[in-house]
């Protein structure tokens, strides 16, 4: 064990160790009803301080602590921060040589680790358990414990053997830990780990200083340059695509045009994928242009925005991604482009993925779930939390329908229009898409309207009195609400039955009014709160805050971490505030344990006085 003299006590390890203050949210009750030996299960949006739940006990309690989780490269991460507040921790998965596994396997036995990262592939292997079988094991922590559940979106078939961990070591508890789960994916959760019995801890999903704002694709080249260079010239930010290909041609865009953008996706060699995420995360204003590859578990308090080009596949990966905004608890944003074509591909991707029936039904309808919220026109948040099962009944006012609220119109006719335009060019079995419906509407001269002779339609330029845009919006509507239906291969549309009935004029429908919003609508709310944590009202105060910068980066290159990991931006400004002249006085500044104390405090205290 790791030799501190306060190890039994949670709040000592908090501040002495870890070098924080006060405990963040339901952390000390999670954090007891482990000590207890309680099962726990946690809910507890990103940044809200997962980690120290487990960590902690982990530390009071005798033995070591197993925490499973599913990706490779972040427990390094994981481990070297634990390392670097003097804490005794491992990994074990595939990389490590045999050697290595050997000195590691030997202080599980000897209990001279408190805590051990493992693969769900190694917590599964026979070998493993025999060793487990004949050590001391204080807890298990099963994180990203969505990934046990088929409902979950990011299910994985290794976490599904789970549940001899309860039946070998019934005395052991097990903290299960989640930042995305509704209630079917907490039942999975409880019934798959056998903890049936557990404490569940809840925490609000709220994420207060990110602003939601979500638009239709028209140029989204510019698009994106517009929203970056107006609200993020010179921040940190990831990006994500639906495609290796959008990820290289997005990165290459905004290179040529004076960012700093680097390529994440699986077709990129580790090497590379592993030299472009260290540079996100040192860097202040790298940009991650990535596929979902990119993301699980990385811990960087400054990304000031993520932005989708494409539709993700359901709400909880759009909340868990853009979740990585924002840890630092400052103003981010999570901005995003959709059009039809991306909901097209996502139902084509579903349908035609190796998944059974029953796994593609689940997912079809969380697509549908997203596009409801997408399309929606009420508070972004609400919606979101309401998903969660969480009350919210506010209007946020940041988010982009709170802030710019869409209006809806009685579209019936509009409706009526396009519905009859699709019925009567599918006569004769022939399906169109989507451009030349509207261009019948408008009645323009095409080669494919002349062709057809579409112009003796009775809908041919009934449509004049909207525009291309405001016909794109209403059509994609109503394949939303399912009254047209798009041929996944051909991009062709077909009614479905339930038009029959809009058609007769039984329905009424009620439809978005779809407005282009200008650039001038990314301008921020003045109701958000902005985060003036780093103005110094006094210029000397600021030089020395860029000196401690300095100093923090010498630290960070000497012991190979990123910056965020020696100190970050809030401790450096309660330095410069308090302007500790002991040892003793700057122990009491947040963020600073008693080891970064030994090794560095002198530094710091030099850096002041000079
Ligand atoms: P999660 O896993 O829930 O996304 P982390 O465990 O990575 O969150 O914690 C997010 C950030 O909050 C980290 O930078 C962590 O150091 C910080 N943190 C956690 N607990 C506290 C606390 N009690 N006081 C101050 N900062 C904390
Ligand atoms: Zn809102």
């Amino acid at each position: 064990m790791t030799n501190f003299e306060f190890e039994n006590n949670p709040i000592f390890v908090l501040n002495k160790i870890f070098g924080y203050k006060k405990f963040k949210g339901k952390q000390e009750e999670i954090i007891e009803s482990i000590i207890k030996g309680q099962d726990t299960l946690v809910l507890m949006p990103t940044g809200g301080g997962k980690s120290l739940c487990y960590q902690i006990p982990a530390l009071c309690l005798n033995g070591v602590a197993i925490v499973v989780s599913p990706l490779i490269s972040l427990m390094q991460d994981q481990v070297n921060k634990l390392k670097s507040v003097g804490i005794k921790a491992e990994f074990l998965n595939s990389t490590l040589n045999y050697k290595e596994e050997k000195r590691i396997v030997s202080s599980i036995l000897e209990n001279d680790v408190d805590l051990i990262y493992v693969s769900p592939e190694k917590l599964n292997s026979t070998n493993f358990l025999q060793i487990l079988d004949k050590s001391k094991i204080s807890l298990f922590a099963i994180d990203e414990a969505h990934c046990i559940s088929q409902w979950g979106h990011e299910f994985r078939p290794e976490y599904t053997n789970f549940k001899i961990l309860k039946q070998r070591y019934p005395q052991t508890p097990i903290i299960a830990l989640t930042a995305t789960a509704d209630k079917i994916t907490r039942q999975d959760i409880i019934k798959n780990l056998g903890i049936k019995n557990c404490a569940t801890f809840i925490s609000s999903f709220d994420r207060p200083n990110i602003n939601y704002s979500i638009n239709i694709k028209l140029d989204e080249k510019k698009q994106l340059l517009n929203f970056l260079t107006e609200k993020h010239q010179k921040d940190s930010g990831i990006i994500y695509c639906i495609s290796r290909k959008r990820v290289e041609i997005f990165s290459n865009f905004l290179n040529e045009n004076g960012f700093n953008a680097y390529p994440y996706h699986a077709g990129l060699d580790k090497l590379t994928r592993k030299k472009n995420q260290n540079i996100f995360i040192q860097q202040n204003n790298a940009i991650m242009v990535a596929t979902i590859a990119f993301g699980m578990g990385i811990d960087k308090p400054n990304v000031r925005f993520v932005a989708h080009m494409d539709l993700p596949k359901s709400i909880e990966s759009y909340y868990q991604q853009t979740g990585r905004a924002g840890r630092d608890g400052k103003d981010s944003d999570a901005w995003l482009l959709y059009g039809l074509g991306d909901f097209v591909q996502l139902k084509n991707f579903i349908n035609t993925s190796q998944a059974n029936e029953k796994q593609k039904k689940i997912e079809i309808q969380k697509l549908n779930n997203l596009l409801g919220f997408v399309e929606s026109p009420n508070c972004r948040r609400k919606i979101l939390l309401n998903y969660f099962d969480e009350p919210y009944y506010f209007k946020c006012q940041n988010c982009d329908n709170c802030s710019d609220p869409p209006t809806t119109y009685d579209a019936t006719i509009d409706a009526q229009k396009v519905l009859s335009c699709i019925y009567r060019i599918n006569k004769n079995n022939m399906n169109f898409g989507i451009r030349h419906i509207i261009d019948i509407l408008l009645g323009k001269d095409t080669a494919k309207i002349n062709h057809f002779y579409h112009y003796e339609l009775p809908t041919y330029g009934i449509g004049k009195n909207k525009d291309e845009f405001e016909w794109q919006s209403i059509i994609r509507q109503l394949i939303i609400a399912q009254y047209i239906e798009v041929n996944p291969t051909h991009l062709t549309l077909k009614l479905t039955p339930k038009a029959n009935r809009v058609l007769k004029g039984r329905i009424k429908i009620q439809l978005k009014k779809e407005v282009l919003k200008s650039s001038e609508k990314y301008k921020k709310n003045n109701k958000t709160k902005t985060n003036k944590s780093c103005n110094f009202s006094d210029d000397k105060d600021y030089l020395l805050f860029n000196k401690l910068k300095l100093l923090r980066t010498q630290i960070a290159k000497e012991i190979k971490m990123p910056t965020y990991v020696v100190f970050h931006d809030k401790t450096l400004f309660e330095i410069v505030i308090k302007k500790p002249k002991t040892i003793e006085e700057l122990s009491l500044v947040s963020g600073i344990g008693s080891h970064k104390l030994k090794k560095f405090g002198n530094d710091i205290l030099n850096t002041i006085n000079s």
